[in-house]
């Protein structure tokens, strides 16, 4: 399957940090197929595992997304929110919701009060002001619902494509480095062993990447994610990637400068699309916990550029999905 298709499967799949079951489900399935070996562990990262070689690299891309958890439930059946993940109020406001309980989806609506009722003051309501209507009208109606505090509320989910080249869809970051690894999975066939991790829980703290790379114990690692890409309101110096000029190959002090530079030289001779992404300090994606693993772990970073990070229409341009399953398929086959 495409780049492309992986994605619109991947992106209507329920993923908040801890509850990541339907996407391990989609990617072990994904794996099976093309793997020597498949498994999860107990925090729920999935391995595939492909090749013979003595060199170990492990490619990592995270499979959660940012979500809410239900916090609390008002006498009135309203959900009271907490945030699993960096969730902007602005991204929250009037926006449609889903909840997973015993099989079935539970639709839900942040709703804020209209203009007319609204006091002078236009200021954003805090998250934890923000209430979900599940359309109960008591706690009791809310339970039998099987709506519980703890219960993962992701973004209603949706695919719409932009133009020809664009999508906005929930959860871009990181579905997007997932369908990547599942392609480069697919088409790989040299002669490193290579492990293809789907971690959990990075957006809560790099999680998964910790404990998988602690036993994956590679000799290198390719880690894929999102960075933001220019969008409008935001200073172009700011943000030096943009949509459409292909993967965004990370520089800096946590990234290995030799698998850096391999990358470039890789995109130039394959005529990828590229373009470098400065992180003068922490990337924060699974990387900056990959390399302090065991003795070190010389990583490189992809990322797929998005808009809007982190609201329910992150946008991303397919080409540059499909350039880093390319050059991901390119830095494997160099070893
Ligand atoms: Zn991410």
């Amino acid at each position: 399957m495409s780049t492309e298709q992986h994605l619109k499967e991947l992106a209507v799949l329920n993923g908040c940090p801890g509850h990541e079951d339907e996407v391990a489900e989609y990617v072990e399935g994904v794996l099976r197929e093309v793997c020597d070996d498949v498994g999860r562990d107990v925090l729920g990262n999935v391995f595939g595992v492909k090749g013979e070689g003595d060199t170990r690299i492990m490619v990592a891309a995270h499979m959660d997304r940012i979500g809410l958890m239900v916090k609390g439930i008002t006498d009135e059946g309203y959900l009271r929110i907490a945030p699993l993940g960096g969730v902007p109020a602005v991204s929250l406001v009037s926006q449609r919701v889903v909840i997973h309980v015993k099989g079935k989806t539970i639709h839900g609506v942040i709703g804020v009060p209209p203009p007319h009722l609204s006091k002078k003051e236009k200021k954003l309501p805090e998250v934890k002001a923000l209430l979900v209507d599940i359309g109960a009208t008591s706690r009791d109606e809310v339970v039998e619902m099987g709506v519980e505090v703890g219960t993962p509320i992701g973004y209603a989910p949706h695919f719409t494509h932009l133009g020809e080249n664009r999508v906005a869809a929930v959860g871009m970051d990181n579905r997007a480095g997932v369908a990547a690894m599942l392609d480069m999975a697919e088409r790989y066939e040299g002669r490193a062993t290579v492990y293809f991790v789907a971690t959990v829980q990075e957006e809560v703290g790099l999680i998964g990447a910790r404990t998988s790379a602690f036993r994956v114990d590679p000799d290198c690692a390719l880690v894929i994610d999102a960075t933001h890409g220019t969008m409008p309101g935001v200073e172009e110096q700011d943000v030096p990637v943009k949509l459409g000029e292909g993967v965004a190959i990370g520089v800096g002090p946590f990234l290995n400068p030799a698998l850096a530079r391999k990358s470039v030289e890789l995109a130039r001779e394959r005529e990828i699309k590229y373009q470098i992404e400065p992180n003068p300090s922490r990337t924060g994606t699974d990387t900056d916990v990959i390399l302090t693993t065991r003795t070190g772990v010389a990583t490189a970073l992809y990322s797929v550029p998005v808009r809007y990070m982190h609201s329910p229409v992150e946008v991303v341009d397919l080409r540059d999905l499909r350039a880093t399953a390319d050059l991901g398929v390119a830095f494997l086959d160099s070893f």
